[in-house]
């Protein structure tokens, strides 16, 4: 027997509906270019979006065409993450990070028609426009004259009506694109469709997940052009939370002045954007009033458990680990505890809490190894496979990728992890960033953890490195704390009583800056290779 529901399909068109029928007042702070902070309302949201819906109309823009997006996080980008999908077409974000030829490659692999772009990154845009062909470029100006050649946003927008016939949309159909950054390859396009962003966003916004209501106000650090800003403004959209925009300024004062002036109550980066916000709070703590913050979501690398501890002992803070990837729109877990945990000592709390945790309602997981799922005994470590109606079937154009995807449904996430008998997921490495030591494996970020525990170090990163013996051994990167110090002796030290000798990094390197990769997390391949030739002693 069918059931007898109706067929209602689950479209962005909801969402932005609902916004402006039931919030038109809850306001949206964007920090812009200048510094300042501008304050739009969820009615201003709904009114533009449809103008910009019927001018992308007038553009001539049809049903499956990518408009990309060039962009810092602001309320006109939000604007564009609603207005292009719901009149049928794909936003597309590009990362301003990436290399110009990798830009170029993205665009054209897209077939991208229209392209948004801030003012401020139009000379990035001069870098590879000779490369590509959108038929119009549209540029937010947030003060400078908009160029020859290029249309202004706000004037296309403003003779248009602020109500749009909605054409059909099924939920299937695609909402927006992102590309891999590549950290493994060429970028790879993950097509988001409808009916799975507004999954992701009821997932996320449930209270035992993410917990966003009408009562936050959300702050996504992390870049609109990284897998959606993590689904955050989709959620805060459908919840009716306030947005608080960083726009370009990420640094840690600017984060800290916007939590303290906006009352934001939950935000979102990665963990080497709260690393250097918790060296400032710890340089001069009181500076900043915090305490509207209940929740610091860590997710895009492995969220350091010094880290955690440090944030709560020392700042009264929460931070929540979360893991997830672009082909996952982008949420898979989040670490949260089960209630019989919390009575657990302080020290196996806070080891709980340094894992990726356990998946989400509708993520499904297990962890293969050569023969097949291993046990969830919290010790054997296998390939983590997902899957889930938010998950990547495949990729744009691109069936060379295809092993990706096992045959029984699966997506291999590259990510070695092992699973405890509660079900939560601890993350032991990358694929290709675990060390590979006469035979054994190495887990490169159990290592970076516990040397980001020593009071004198503010980063590290352990890569691999080629020995004649073993075949790879560890070599650690560290930048040190401003005006700290330490040696290699006192940090192995440091290890030892954590770890089985063999595991300890033959060398550690002092640097400044650890590189990063276009979406702010440690870049190894890079380290791999500045180190491919060190003189073992
Ligand atoms: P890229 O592959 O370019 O880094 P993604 O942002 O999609 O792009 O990265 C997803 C990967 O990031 C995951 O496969 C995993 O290796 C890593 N990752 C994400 N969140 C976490 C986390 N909380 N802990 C450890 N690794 C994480």
């Amino acid at each position: 027997m069918e059931g007898r529901m109706m067929h209602f399909p689950l479209t962005l068109v909801h969402l932005l509906e609902r916004a402006g029928q039931y919030y038109p007042e809850v306001r949206i702070a964007s920090r812009l270019p200048d510094r300042s902070v501008r304050h739009t309302t969820y009615g201003d949201f709904y009114r533009r979006s449809l103008k910009f819906a019927n001018a992308l109309r007038r553009l001539g823009v049809q049903k499956g065409d990518r408009v990309a997006t060039l962009a810092w996080n602001h309320y006109r980008h939000l604007e564009a993450y609603f207005a292009v999908p719901v009149m049928g077409a794909v936003y597309h974000t590009l990362n301003p990070r990436l290399h110009p030829s990798d830009l170029a490659y993205i665009m054209n692999h897209a077939d991208d028609r229209v392209l948004l772009v801030d003012d401020v990154l139009l000379p990035v845009f001069e870098r590879f426009r000779a490369e590509v062909h959108p038929r119009h470029v549209i540029v937010w100006s947030h003060g400078q004259p908009v160029p020859e050649g290029f249309i202004d946003y706000e004037a296309l927008i403003e003779p248009e009506p602020e109500t749009f016939d909605y054409p059909d949309i099924d939920e299937d159909q695609a909402a927006g694109m992102c590309y891999t950054s590549g950290t493994t390859g060429r970028p790879k396009g993950v097509v988001y469709s409808h009916r799975g962003i507004v999954l992701h966003s009821l997932v996320s916004a449930m209270a035992n997940t993410l917990s966003i209501s009408q009562y936050d106000a959300v702050m996504p650090v992390v870049p609109m052009f990284h897998v959606n800003a993590w689904g955050l403004p989709f959620t805060s959209v459908l919840a009716g939370a306030r947005q608080v925009f960083p726009g370009p300024h990420l640094d840690p004062d600017s984060l800290l002045d916007l939590v303290q002036s906006e009352k934001v109550t939950i935000t979102a980066g990665v963990p080497t954007v709260w690393l250097g916000v918790l060296e400032r709070l710890d340089r001069e703590p009181g500076k900043y009033d915090t305490r509207s913050l209940r929740a610091i979501v860590v997710g895009g690398s492995a969220a350091p458990q010094a880290m955690i501890e440090a944030y709560e002992k020392r700042h009264g803070l929460n931070v929540v680990h979360a893991w997830g990837m672009t082909e996952m729109t982008p949420l898979g877990t989040i670490c949260t505890l089960k209630p019989h945990l919390l009575d657990r000592p302080q020290e196996e709390r806070y080891r709980y809490r340094a894992m990726q945790g356990r998946p989400v309602p509708f993520v499904e997981v297990r962890a293969v190894g050569d023969s097949g799922p291993v046990p969830w005994d919290g010790r054997t470590m296998g390939e983590l496979q997902v899957r889930g109606p938010w998950i990547a079937s495949s990729y744009f154009e691109n069936p060379g990728e295809a092993d990706k995807f096992t045959p029984d449904g699966w997506f291999r996430t590259g990510d070695i992890v092992t699973i405890d008998p509660e079900g939560y997921v601890r993350i032991t490495d990358r694929a290709k960033d675990l060390i590979k030591s006469g035979g054994e494996w190495i887990s490169s970020v159990d290592l970076e953890n516990a040397i980001m525990g020593h009071p004198a170090v503010k980063e590290a990163a352990v890569v691999a490195v080629p020995h004649p013996k073993w075949g790879e051994r560890p070599l650690a990167v560290v930048v040190l704390r401003e005006g700290a110090q330490a040696t290699a002796d006192e940090l192995r030290a440091f290890l030892e009583p954590r770890f089985a000798k063999w595991w300890l990094p033959d060398a550690f390197v002092f640097t400044d800056q650890i590189p990063r990769t276009a979406a702010g997390k440690f870049l190894k391949s890079a380290l791999r290779e500045q180190y491919r030739e060190y003189r073992w002693e």
